[in-house]
Protein backbone atom coordinates (compact mmCIF):
# COMPACT_ATOMS: atom_id res chain seq x y z
CA UNK A 1 0.00 0.00 0.00
CA UNK A 2 1.35 3.35 -0.89
CA UNK A 3 1.32 6.01 1.51
CA UNK A 4 -1.13 8.57 1.62
CA UNK A 5 0.69 11.77 0.08
CA UNK A 6 -1.50 14.19 1.10
CA UNK A 7 -1.26 15.33 5.08
CA UNK A 8 -4.80 14.76 6.87
CA UNK A 9 -5.02 16.33 10.18
CA UNK A 10 -7.65 15.90 12.75
CA UNK A 11 -10.32 18.11 14.93
CA UNK A 12 -11.91 17.09 17.82
CA UNK A 13 -15.31 18.00 19.51
CA UNK A 14 -14.82 19.73 22.62
CA UNK A 15 -18.46 18.28 23.92
CA UNK A 16 -17.68 14.91 23.05
CA UNK A 17 -14.48 13.94 21.39
CA UNK A 18 -15.68 13.20 17.96
CA UNK A 19 -13.04 13.27 15.34
CA UNK A 20 -12.93 14.87 11.69
CA UNK A 21 -10.46 14.46 9.54
CA UNK A 22 -9.47 16.67 6.90
CA UNK A 23 -6.64 17.63 4.68
CA UNK A 24 -3.94 20.26 5.64
CA UNK A 25 -4.57 23.39 5.30
CA UNK A 26 -1.18 23.59 3.48
CA UNK A 27 -2.14 21.77 0.84
CA UNK A 28 -3.49 24.55 -2.07
CA UNK A 29 -6.72 23.78 -3.50
CA UNK A 30 -6.41 23.70 -7.42
CA UNK A 31 -7.73 26.71 -8.98
CA UNK A 32 -7.95 28.63 -5.97
CA UNK A 33 -7.37 32.24 -6.77
CA UNK A 34 -4.49 34.22 -4.73
CA UNK A 35 -6.04 35.76 -1.83
CA UNK A 36 -9.46 34.75 -1.95
CA UNK A 37 -10.74 33.13 1.27
CA UNK A 38 -10.05 29.52 1.38
CA UNK A 39 -13.46 27.94 1.36
CA UNK A 40 -12.58 25.18 3.08
CA UNK A 41 -12.87 26.89 6.34
CA UNK A 42 -16.50 28.13 5.71
CA UNK A 43 -16.85 23.88 4.22
CA UNK A 44 -15.70 22.77 7.88
CA UNK A 45 -17.60 24.74 9.94
CA UNK A 46 -20.73 23.69 8.06
CA UNK A 47 -19.67 20.10 9.03
CA UNK A 48 -19.05 21.02 12.74
CA UNK A 49 -22.16 23.47 12.96
CA UNK A 50 -24.09 20.16 11.58
CA UNK A 51 -22.22 18.20 14.57
CA UNK A 52 -23.39 20.57 17.59
CA UNK A 53 -26.78 20.99 16.01
CA UNK A 54 -27.02 17.45 15.80
CA UNK A 55 -25.60 16.42 19.21
CA UNK A 56 -24.61 19.10 21.46
CA UNK A 57 -27.74 21.75 20.34
CA UNK A 58 -27.48 24.08 23.34
CA UNK A 59 -23.94 24.84 22.49
CA UNK A 60 -25.43 25.05 18.83
CA UNK A 61 -27.91 27.49 19.64
CA UNK A 62 -25.01 30.01 21.86
CA UNK A 63 -23.10 30.26 18.68
CA UNK A 64 -26.58 31.07 16.42
CA UNK A 65 -27.16 33.90 19.87
CA UNK A 66 -23.84 34.97 19.66
CA UNK A 67 -24.06 35.77 16.07
CA UNK A 68 -27.52 37.49 15.94
CA UNK A 69 -26.27 39.33 18.94
CA UNK A 70 -23.57 41.31 17.02
CA UNK A 71 -25.91 41.98 14.17
CA UNK A 72 -28.32 43.45 17.15
CA UNK A 73 -31.15 42.73 14.85
CA UNK A 74 -30.56 45.09 11.65
CA UNK A 75 -28.89 44.29 8.42
CA UNK A 76 -26.38 44.59 7.03
CA UNK A 77 -23.90 42.46 9.41
CA UNK A 78 -23.81 39.22 7.41
CA UNK A 79 -20.07 39.55 7.60
CA UNK A 80 -19.30 39.90 10.98
CA UNK A 81 -22.58 37.20 11.83
CA UNK A 82 -20.34 34.68 9.35
CA UNK A 83 -17.48 35.68 11.31
CA UNK A 84 -18.93 35.03 14.54
CA UNK A 85 -20.68 32.34 13.94
CA UNK A 86 -17.92 30.73 12.14
CA UNK A 87 -15.44 31.22 15.06
CA UNK A 88 -18.45 29.84 18.17
CA UNK A 89 -18.17 26.68 15.72
CA UNK A 90 -14.92 26.18 15.39
CA UNK A 91 -13.88 27.07 19.01
CA UNK A 92 -15.74 24.04 19.98
CA UNK A 93 -13.22 21.65 18.24
CA UNK A 94 -9.46 20.87 19.37
CA UNK A 95 -7.67 21.42 15.84
CA UNK A 96 -4.33 19.55 15.27
CA UNK A 97 -3.97 21.22 11.79
CA UNK A 98 -1.47 24.17 13.23
CA UNK A 99 -2.63 26.44 10.00
CA UNK A 100 -6.04 25.79 11.05
CA UNK A 101 -5.17 27.19 14.15
CA UNK A 102 -3.79 30.19 12.94
CA UNK A 103 -7.01 30.74 11.09
CA UNK A 104 -9.34 30.45 14.14
CA UNK A 105 -6.63 32.45 16.11
CA UNK A 106 -6.54 35.31 13.15
CA UNK A 107 -10.59 35.03 13.44
CA UNK A 108 -10.71 35.40 16.96
CA UNK A 109 -8.20 38.51 17.05
CA UNK A 110 -10.31 39.97 14.00
CA UNK A 111 -13.44 39.99 16.49
CA UNK A 112 -10.69 41.13 19.49
CA UNK A 113 -9.59 44.20 17.40
CA UNK A 114 -13.53 45.06 15.96
CA UNK A 115 -15.19 44.75 19.33
CA UNK A 116 -12.48 45.91 22.55
CA UNK A 117 -13.51 48.82 24.10
CA UNK A 118 -10.31 49.70 25.78
CA UNK A 119 -7.43 51.46 23.75
CA UNK A 120 -4.63 53.31 25.60
CA UNK A 121 -2.58 55.53 22.79
CA UNK A 122 1.25 56.60 23.99
CA UNK A 123 -0.07 59.98 24.44
CA UNK A 124 -2.45 59.36 27.28
CA UNK A 125 0.39 56.41 28.22
CA UNK A 126 2.92 58.94 28.35
CA UNK A 127 0.84 61.65 30.31
CA UNK A 128 -0.30 58.97 33.15
CA UNK A 129 3.39 58.17 34.02
CA UNK A 130 4.82 62.03 33.76
CA UNK A 131 2.16 62.59 36.78
CA UNK A 132 3.90 60.26 38.74
CA UNK A 133 6.70 62.53 39.24
CA UNK A 134 9.41 59.82 39.00
CA UNK A 135 13.06 60.06 38.37
CA UNK A 136 14.28 60.01 34.65
CA UNK A 137 15.54 56.93 34.36
CA UNK A 138 12.57 55.04 36.41
CA UNK A 139 9.63 56.75 34.27
CA UNK A 140 11.68 55.11 31.11
CA UNK A 141 11.30 52.05 32.97
CA UNK A 142 7.77 52.19 33.97
CA UNK A 143 6.45 53.72 30.35
CA UNK A 144 8.28 50.41 28.65
CA UNK A 145 6.87 48.26 30.93
CA UNK A 146 3.21 49.96 30.43
CA UNK A 147 3.45 49.76 26.48
CA UNK A 148 4.43 46.32 26.69
CA UNK A 149 1.46 44.98 29.18
CA UNK A 150 -0.60 46.80 27.12
CA UNK A 151 0.82 45.64 23.74
CA UNK A 152 0.27 42.07 25.21
CA UNK A 153 -3.25 42.98 26.41
CA UNK A 154 -4.49 44.34 23.24
CA UNK A 155 -2.50 41.68 21.38
CA UNK A 156 -0.91 44.43 19.17
CA UNK A 157 1.80 43.01 17.87
CA UNK A 158 2.21 41.70 14.65
CA UNK A 159 2.48 38.03 13.46
CA UNK A 160 6.09 37.36 13.24
CA UNK A 161 7.16 37.25 9.85
CA UNK A 162 8.10 33.23 10.11
CA UNK A 163 3.83 32.61 10.95
CA UNK A 164 2.68 34.25 8.01
CA UNK A 165 1.73 31.61 5.29
CA UNK A 166 2.29 32.85 1.15
CA UNK A 167 -0.99 31.98 -0.79
CA UNK A 168 0.44 29.41 -3.27
CA UNK A 169 0.39 30.76 -6.95
ZN1 LIG B 1 -19.49 16.36 19.74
Amino acid sequence: MTPDPIQRFTSSCRHCGHKFKHISFAVPIVGQEPGKPDSRVSELVKVFAAHLHRKHSEEYAGAGIAAQQLSNGTTGFWMEQKLMFGLAVLVRFEHEDPILRMIVDATRLVLHRMTRRATLDDATLLDRVARLELSNGDQAKVVELCKSLRDFLMETPQVPQNQIVETPQ
